[in-house]
């Protein structure tokens, strides 16, 4: 085994996704949609591999299907006040997870500190590893202000320390992982959390990766603010982002990387030793799908003014559920996913002395198991010494079908 695999072995959503597989009977555990993806999709995807263009189910271009990356560079163009060149400023990867592994290569070395703020996406840890970096933590925390009783939180209530980040930078400091919505809290960074990071990123000349896979799924009339459109962040931030969660399309496993040519060059090239190039059909695809929505775009039809609606609304539904049985919602800002708040919820959990496994883990173990209802806890988005700060709450995803989130809605109530 080589050394870069020490202490990567164990994967979170391997283990979880077999409990879930073996045990639940609702599955709110692993975040993907079990609604359709929309029909222009759909319609797309039958065309392209019953139509004429066969060289579809052969190789393309190694950096990126030329349709997709041309609309890709036309959208996100737009988005951020820029001309982007298709060919050298956006490369699609095999999922935004292909995005994340690329830029850890291309940029991280030995010694080099990767801030992370938690709760994270559990793979930039390992992957901050493999690449021989360190990872350097910072937390959200919830903040206590005045609350209006009966308020649920917010995941806006989740900050940091203005103080506390800036503590974390030194000139040991590549980069920064800024994941905004958040997975697991939902939380939408404001523009002025942003500029907080964006201006410690300049003063210590620091690489933003901004992890932006939810950027489409943000609720309440929320602002999606990009970080590389802030004041000297484009040169420094690499954006990622992911069909499988702008289509509802998670199987796809395409996604992509938008920045400067100055970053991007070191991205192809860790790409083309690697993968080389994704699918080509799902490529074709996933351009149509943005070709429709760029010719759509902020009109009412539009899948990205459909879906945050549709899901504020599964939302809503599932923060009903938990509050009717005493568990406290975090209502997020943005996502698939609702962190809730467990300690105050009587369960048959056993008690075992002396385990380390934190209490949300026990939980959602045991809840699968004996109520059928998969979810994920808190303490996955943690490093390993701080997997106890926050351990009990635990993750749903509410990115279903109304019939699904009835039916943990029901498994809920009886347990009551
Ligand atoms: N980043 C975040 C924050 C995620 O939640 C996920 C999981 N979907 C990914 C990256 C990976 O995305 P993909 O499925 O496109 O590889
Ligand atoms: N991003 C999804 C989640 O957080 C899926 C992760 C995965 O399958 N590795 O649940």
């Amino acid at each position: 085994q080589a050394r870069r695999l020490e202490g990567v072995d164990k994967n979170i959503w391997v283990e979880f996704v077999k409990l879930a597989a073996t045990y639940s009977t609702v599955n709110l555990g692993q975040g993907f949609p079990d609604f359709p993806p929309p029909d222009f999709l759909k319609e797309a995807f039958t065309r392209a591999l019953s139509g004429e263009k066969h060289m579809l189910h052969q190789y393309t271009r190694a950096f990126g299907h030329p349709p997709l990356v041309k609309i890709l560079a036309q959208l996100f163009g737009k988005l951020l006040g820029r001309d982007l060149d298709p060919m050298t400023n956006v490369m699609v990867t095999v999922g935004a997870y292909q995005a994340l592994f690329c830029c850890f290569q291309a940029f991280v070395d030995e010694g080099d500190e990767v801030i992370i703020i938690e709760p994270f996406f559990d793979c930039y840890e390992p992957m901050v590893k493999m690449a021989g970096g360190t990872p350097v933590f910072i937390p959200l925390r919830p903040v206590s202000g005045p609350k209006q009783k009966g308020k649920l939180m917010s995941s806006a209530d989740w900050q940091l320390d203005p103080a506390e980040l800036a503590s974390k930078f030194s000139e040991r400091t590549k980069a920064i992982v800024l994941n905004s919505p958040n997975n697991p809290l939902g939380k939408v960074f404001s523009r002025e959390e942003l500029e907080l990071i964006a201006d410690l990123c300049v003063k210590h000349d620091a690489l933003c990766i901004s992890d932006e896979v939810y950027e489409w799924l943000v609720y309440d009339g929320k602002e999606h603010v990009r970080i590389a459109s802030l004041r000297g962040m484009w040169d420094r931030t690499v954006s990622i982002g992911s069909a499988g969660k702008t289509f509802s399309v998670t199987g796809w496993k395409v996604g992509w990387t938008v920045g400067p040519n100055r970053l991007l060059q070191h991205i192809r090239t860790v790409h083309q030793n690697s993968v080389y190039h994704c699918a080509t059909a799902t490529q074709e695809v996933v351009a149509q799908g943005f070709q429709r929505e760029f010719e759509h775009y902020g009109k009412p039809d539009s899948y990205f003014v459909q879906l945050p609606k549709e899901m504020q609304q599964k939302r809503d539904q599932l923060v009903q559920s938990l509050v009717a049985v005493g568990m406290k919602p975090i209502v997020p800002e943005g996502t698939y996913f609702l962190v809730a708040d467990i300690s105050e919820f009587k369960s048959d959990v056993p008690d075992v002395p002396n385990s380390d496994e934190p209490y949300d883990s026990r939980f959602a173990k045991w809840m699968m198991k004996n109520k059928g209802l998969a979810a994920i806890p808190l303490s996955t988005f943690y490093c390993g010494p701080h997997k106890n700060n926050y351990n009990s709450f635990i993750r749903f995803c509410f990115a279903k079908e109304e019939a699904t989130l009835k039916a943990a809605d029901d498994i809920l109530q009886k347990w009551k």
